[in-house]
């Protein structure tokens, strides 16, 4: 006899559904699995055979067929264990129940049945609303993702006999739910580090400002202790709230890489700050089975790369595409799959090896040689993707004294300001697909980064003695475009273009 159960594997960051066949026919007991499975699918023969055997049901030795379908897409992981077994049971007469087809399964089993978590359940769970299946069966730990989907209803399951008994209605399982908007508005707000918990550092403060308002790129350089980290990690509590779309597209990424745990939804814009040592793969992803690496992890967040220089020079150059494109492609032999990756790179660096050179209370022990080598380990290529660099001076005992705690600005007070900023830009280019002044391209800005006479004597001035490269100068312009709309202010002014301008500065370094 034959059966058909729902599951679903993953493409990318999506999910895909896959119709699990079973065919129970006579002969010699025989099991073969076909569809383009991986070893671990191929193991789930042994995981099947004893939860069906160990829950009290029979394991027909006959010949078992099973085909998971459509046969081009590489299936990976052992989500479709659950399926297979109920499948089994159901084409040997163990098991009936209405409608299969408006159930979608997923789960990995213990040998002893219990179900157990897999990775990537909110996207499966979203190809199921989208393919008109109304109700799942999920892994008890993975309940609370599935059910950020509405209008599905969400079956959490611990062993496969409740399995069996729920689809029979020997047993009732309520459909789990969670509260969306109460998720959202409850994390969105929390932040470990405030603006105003860091004094002083005006500069850098406005900088990232000007950063977080058109999601342009930054590097800070300044002395070790200096606070480069303190404010890369306050960058977050100044960027707009995520909106539930976002929330979404950043919690399927994580529930791929199996980082939810718990989590129904990420509802904070991600903050991923890796090693030094880091590999390529880990950075941008890859491998065997393709994972997400930390620029898509970081996607619609915070991407903070601490000591730029440490990093391997092969990884950094890896960064260039993503930071371009926006999203990962990685190769494969059947296909290429894409995981996105756009987020603002925020970098840190010492401004030599000792890390003195700026300090005016120690002294930098370095060889010219050994701080030109040290910052021509940022390549020229990568250099030009950061639009903002920032100096960040050495905070001296005396301000630390001075400058009393209350002074400084909130990042709520900061935010509001990115905010209306980012509402000028969403205004201004709604009948086009970008959303930020960093995504202007050297076309779009002819229309929307217009110069005045006098601001075009200005800018041909700085061209010629800053010696500009052309990406150098859209670069600039881009900035102007964000401090002006930071103003509140249609067309580029004086002020806004020599505001760019000071943070095009470390022309040693550019
Ligand atoms: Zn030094």
């Amino acid at each position: 006899m034959l059966s058909q159960i729902k599951s679903s594997g993953l493409l990318g960051v999506n999910g895909v559904i896959v119709t699990v066949e079973i065919d129970i026919s006579r002969g010699l007991p025989s099991y073969s699995l076909v569809g383009l499975p991986d070893t671990g699918i191929k193991e789930s023969k042994d995981r099947v055979f004893s939860a069906v055997k160990n829950n009290g049901f029979k394991y027909p030795m006959e010949r078992i067929t099973i085909n998971l379908a459509p046969a081009d897409l590489k299936k990976e992981g052992p989500a479709f264990d659950l399926a297979i077994a109920l499948g089994i049971l159901s084409a040997s007469d163990q098991l009936t129940w209405d409608h299969p087809e408006n159930y979608l399964v997923i789960g990995e089993l213990s040998l002893s049945g219990e179900i157990r978590s897999v990775n990537g359940v909110l996207p499966m769970v979203l190809a199921a609303k989208e393919a008109g299946i109304s109700n799942v069966l999920v892994p008890f730990v993975n309940r609370h993702e599935a059910a950020v989907v509405q209008d599905v209803n969400v079956y959490p399951l611990t062993d496969f006999h409740e399995a069996v008994s729920f689809l029979k209605n020997e047993l009732i399982i309520e459909p789990f739910t969670v509260d969306l908007t109460a998720l959202l508005t409850t994390e969105n707000s929390c932040h470990s580090i405030d603006f105003s918990d860091i004094r002083g550092q005006d500069l850098a403060k406005r900088g990232l400002e000007i950063a977080a308002a058109g999601a342009h790129n930054v590097l800070m350089s300044g002395p070790p202790g200096s606070g480069k980290t303190m404010l890369a990690k306050g960058f977050p509590s100044i960027l707009p709230d995520l909106t539930l779309d976002e929330a979404l597209e950043i919690t399927k990424i994580h529930s791929i890489s199996g980082l939810l745990k718990n989590h129904s939804i990420i509802s904070k814009r991600p903050f991923r700050s890796p090693h030094h040592t880091i590999s390529k793969v880990s950075l941008v992803g890859g491998g065997r089975i393709p994972k997400p690496g930390e620029v898509s992890l970081a996607h619609l967040g915070v991407l903070f790369l601490d000591e730029l220089p440490e990093f391997q020079k092969s990884a950094l150059e890896v960064l260039r595409q993503p930071i371009e494109d926006q999203e990962v492609t990685i190769s494969r032999i059947n296909a290429s799959l894409t995981f996105p990756a756009s987020f603002t790179l925020i970098t840190s660096m010492n401004p030599c090896p000792c890390g003195y050179l700026t300090d005016p209370a120690h002294e930098c022990i370095c060889t010219p040689q050994q701080i030109k080598n040290y910052q021509g380990k940022i390549s020229g290529p990568l250099m030009d993707r950061l639009d903002i660099f920032v100096e960040i001076p050495s905070t001296s005992y005396d301000e630390l004294q001075t400058k009393p705690k209350g002074e400084s600005e909130t990042s709520l007070a900061i935010k509001r300001r990115v905010d209306a900023a980012r509402e000028r830009q969403n205004q201004r280019y709604q009948d086009l697909d970008i959303f930020y002044n960093a995504q202007l391209t050297p076309k779009l800005m002819e229309t929307f980064c217009h110069l005045g006479p006098a601001e075009e004597i200005l800018m041909e001035k700085v061209y010629t003695k800053m010696k500009l490269s052309a990406r150098g100068y859209h670069r600039i312009l881009k900035l102007a475009r964000t401090i002006a709309d930071l103003d509140g202010s249609e067309t580029i002014e004086i002020s806004h273009l020599s505001e760019a301008i000071q943070y095009r500065g470390m022309t040693r370094l550019s």
